[in-house]
């Protein structure tokens, strides 16, 4: 599969779309329109790949919807070189925008084969700037610590704690918080040594968050 004008077109739409949808950050809404989504899925759903929906990847998982990595990296608010830590790479999809975005991005999985696919998009995109881990991302990355972003895209039962003591001091982290059946979003940001500022925001639906990896 190759990018070609078709391609960029679908895009150009999907951009408006998620405009429309309310996301205002030209950074983000910029690398949505660059990033080719239709590579990082099976040839089987090329033709609606630049349909604002999630979509199935291998291991049983998902690929966000655009809007939904739109809305998670608005919130981030991200700064080229912010050292910004991702939990649940996935296809590599959100990895790949943040980097576009200038981010120095280290992303964690729990599932091997994606883990190794993120990784040979990682390449294939030119974004070997891209540092990926086949871990326990409830653990975090605590040689790499303190983040100034971090953001987990699947559903945590609770605020994952460990993560949020990742966080620089003035840091903030992009979480969807709730039970399988639906989530919020929380906007969490570390204020001080021990405390934080928790701000509740939209409904979603995410993927579980859960414990170990997959080989
Ligand atoms: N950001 C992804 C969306 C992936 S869906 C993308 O752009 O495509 C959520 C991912 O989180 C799944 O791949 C799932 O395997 C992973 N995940 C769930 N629990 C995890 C954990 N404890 N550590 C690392 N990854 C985890």
């Amino acid at each position: 599969m190759q990018d070609g004008y078709r391609h960029k077109g679908l895009r150009k739409q999907l951009v408006s779309g998620i405009r429309e949808k309310g996301i205002t950050d030209e950074g983000v809404l910029k690398a949505i329109g660059k990033l080719p989504r239709h590579l990082f899925l099976d040839r089987a759903f090329e033709e609606i790949a630049y349909e604002d929906r999630a979509f199935p990847i291998a291991s049983d998982q998902t690929i966000s919807q655009p809007y939904t990595v739109a809305y998670q990296t608005e919130l981030l608010e991200i700064k080229r070189r912010d050292m910004v830590m991702e939990v649940g790479t996935g296809s590599g999809y959100q990895a790949s925008i943040l980097a576009i975005m200038g981010a120095r991005v280290f992303t964690i999985e729990r599932h091997k084969a994606l883990h190794d696919f993120s990784n040979k998009m990682f390449e294939k995109l030119g974004l070997t700037q891209i540092r990926s881990y086949h871990r326990d991302g409830y653990k975090g990355l605590a040689e790499f610590a303190p983040f100034d972003k971090i953001i987990v895209t699947a559903a945590a039962p609770n605020i994952p704690n460990n993560l949020t003591k990742q966080l620089k001091i003035g840091g903030v982290m992009i979480v969807p918080v709730g039970p399988s059946e639906v989530q919020y979003m929380y906007k969490i940001t570390r204020l001080s040594a021990d405390k934080y500022d928790y701000k509740k925001l939209h409904r979603f639906r995410f993927v579980p968050f859960l414990k170990g990896t997959v080989d």
